[in-house]
């Protein structure tokens, strides 16, 4: 009954559908084209040698990118009921990128003018790749690197890095440089940032900033010498002139005068890396799109673009359609949650649990918002009970199998174990590795200071307390204005998830509970090291009983 309302209601949108759909599945991406299989197989290649040439330039640890979804059409009317909308009216754009936590995609008209989207697509995809590396840095920097990295440039296996965009320059010369006081104080809410006009001075400075610490002749420096340290201080919380002085050896007025006369000059210089990794267009297999497949997925961008209309209802069809697949309930969380729906959103998720979702973050947030509940004012002696443990730990286990480098799931794992009324030993074990892996993060470092606790390495337990307490981006409180803008309220801009702050209070909250626990009863007997974040590599072992 239901499948027959839904063929009517859905009559409109079926005129792309009747034409062929095509799928493919590469190492990063998931596609849906009805385009020829040729162009579609081109831009792929594109995005593959991007994201792989971005993360050899600029190199880290391992990490999971969100399910990614790419769509190709065929050309512009096709790809008009999906495009963004400005005053009513689909924009005058050839692609588009929309990011969420469980879920990004790409939507792009291979008949249209690609050289002038190509540059957005790798800007919001390094924003995502950043984010997706833990990476949580202030807007000037965020924006300044995928500004500089958007005008990457390949042939062959040579790779141009660091070409202008002629806006900036224009910018940069006839408008007036704003005092990096004031450049660091631009958050998401400053009238400064505006993502959907890439033009300000803001965005011009941004890159002028990077461009000079990553080109520029620095006395007694090598190129670039510097950047990763500034990137791991802002990591940490420290603020931009702090960081800035321990980066780069010198204080933000100085930088100031240097990058002014950088900017003066007027010589930005192009990077020439040669580095293999062309992906042969070809090596991309497409196959007949199935037919469920292709009506989730168009539902899918069609909410992921404009957040409203009849995709709630679309996709309760979908659900109608094909009650094994647990895809339309992945869809219909993230719906939910942006809509404030919490509750019915995890309901969501589960139904996409139990229906074996193969998307990790489907079990990593089920995990987490059970957690979350666990957490607040929690005492060292707490301990789960059985049942959540279980829960958590099944939810948890198939997250990290699904995507071994998912670094929330290890956190939310090792909070998990250290609550639990046993700790699995092989899974401490196997925690420590990735830890040595994945460096030190917050929650992974307040679950490791507890389980030392609990088998009495009150030093290291006491010591990983501290230094996550010296830790500014552990401390750091939302301000009134960064927290309105949480997840899962309505309204937000959607663009803006990939750029938030995050924020620790479960793992102050441990790290003071930890030190309150070894308190001496004595105050002088010992001093607590303070100001400086530097976790001990103690390796710490849980015997099986
Ligand atoms: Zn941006």
């Amino acid at each position: 009954m239901g499948m027959v309302v839904a063929w009517v209601l859905l009559s409109a949108t079926t005129v792309v559908q009747a034409r062929d759909w095509m799928y493919a599945k590469t190492a990063n991406f998931e596609v849906y084209t009805n385009a020829p299989k040729v162009d579609a197989r081109i831009l792929v290649a594109r995005l593959e040698r991007f994201r792989s040439t971005f993360l050899q330039i600029l190199p880290g640890a391992p990490f999971h990118q969100p399910r990614t979804t790419v769509y190709i059409f065929d050309d512009e009317r096709d790809f008009r009921p999906y495009k963004p909308l400005y005053q009513g009216k689909p924009m005058d754009i050839a692609g588009v990128f929309r990011g969420f936590p469980d879920e990004v995609v790409i939507a792009m008209a291979a008949s249209g003018e690609l050289d002038r989207v190509i540059p957005t697509i790798y800007h919001e995809f390094i924003h995502l790749l950043m984010h997706a590396r833990g990476y949580r840095l202030p807007p000037w920097l965020n924006e300044g690197i995928a500004e500089f990295y958007e005008t990457m440039e390949f042939s062959g296996d040579e790779v141009l890095v660091g070409k202008h965009n002629p806006l900036h320059i224009t910018q940069l010369t006839r408008g007036r440089m704003m005092p990096l006081a004031k450049l660091f104080a631009v958050t998401h809410g400053s009238p400064d940032y505006n993502e959907s006009s890439r033009m300000g001075m803001f965005y011009a400075q941004s890159w002028a900033f990077v461009h000079y610490c990553l080109t520029a002749d620095r006395k007694g420096r090598k190129r670039g010498e510097g950047f990763n340290e500034l990137l791991a201080y802002l990591q940490l919380g420290y603020s931009a002139e702090e960081s800035v002085q321990r980066a780069f050896g010198m204080s933000a007025a100085e930088l100031e005068a240097d990058l002014g006369a950088y900017v003066r000059g007027g010589r930005y210089t192009v990077g020439r890396y040669n580095i293999p990794g062309a992906i042969d267009p070809k090596s991309i297999g497409f196959q007949k799109a199935d037919d469920f497949a292709r009506d989730v997925a168009l539902t899918n961008l069609k909410w992921r673009i404009h957040q409203n209309g009849s995709a709630l209802l679309e996709l309760r069809q979908w659900v109608a359609r094909n009650p094994e697949s647990p895809r339309p309930h992945e869809i219909i969380a993230t719906l939910l949650n942006y809509d404030g729906e919490r509750l019915r959103s995890m309901q969501s998720l589960e139904e996409a649990a139990k229906l074996g979702s193969e998307n990790p973050y489907v079990y990593a947030k089920l995990a987490e918002d059970s957690l979350r509940q666990y957490l607040s004012g929690v005492r060292p002696s707490f301990r789960l009970p059985p049942e959540a443990s279980a829960e958590l730990r099944a939810w948890l286990d198939r997250a990290v199998q699904l995507a071994p480098n998912y670094t929330d799931a290890w956190d939310w794992l090792a909070l998990t174990e250290a609550f639990s009324a046993k700790p699995r030993p092989a899974m401490v074990q196997t925690l420590q590795e990735k830890r040595m892996v994945f460096g030190n993060r917050p929650r992974l470092l307040a679950g490791f200071s507890l389980l030392a606790l609990r088998i009495d390495q009150k030093t290291f337990a006491e010591h990983l307390a501290d230094s996550l307490l010296a830790t500014p981006s552990v401390m750091k409180r939302p301000t009134a204005r960064s927290g309105v803008r949480m997840q899962g309220v309505k309204n937000q801009n959607s663009r803006n998830w990939m750029q938030r702050a995050e924020y620790y209070p479960e793992v102050r909250g441990i790290a003071q509970a930890v030190k309150r626990e070894l308190a001496p009863k004595d105050p002088d007997a010992k001093k607590p090291a303070r100001g400086e974040y530097r976790p001990a590599e103690v390796v710490i072992e849980f015997i099986e009983e």
